[in-house]
């Protein structure tokens, strides 16, 4: 499969790792929206959050290494937000499931 974040989880292009495990990799996004800007990606290919969640194992480990990377950050007492965008309206771009995790500035809410 022709996938971007497969190839960046099986190291064939190359990005700011920021912590590894098991079951995920967290990078820095490319195009950062906050001081801290992590992806966190599930090793194995699902699409988007509905695909991810018929595999609790694995959601769950996403979840949790989200809570890690912004502790890892220093981003977990001040505050910090975890997205999946999901589909068109919400503006996935790349449909290999990821957790965006931004901290480090104050963020919006409503987002756009
Ligand atoms: O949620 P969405 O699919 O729009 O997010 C994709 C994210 O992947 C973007 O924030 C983009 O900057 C990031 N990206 C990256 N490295 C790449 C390509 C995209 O960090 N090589």
């Amino acid at each position: 499969m022709d996938c971007l974040f497969c190839k960046i989880s099986s190291g064939d292009i190359p990005a700011k790792i920021v912590r590894e495990g098991e079951h995920t990799v967290a990078f820095r996004d490319i195009n950062p929206q906050a001081p801290v800007h992590v992806l966190v990606i599930p090793r194995t290919h699902y699409a988007d959050l509905g695909e991810l969640s018929a595999d609790p194992v694995v959601l769950a480990a996403v979840a949790a290494e989200a809570a890690e990377v912004a502790k890892a950050e220093g981003v977990d007492g001040t505050g910090y937000r975890v997205v999946f965008n999901t589909g068109s309206n919400a503006g996935q771009t790349v449909f290999h499931v990821h957790a965006h995790v931004l901290g480090g500035r104050g963020l919006n809410w409503p987002p756009g």
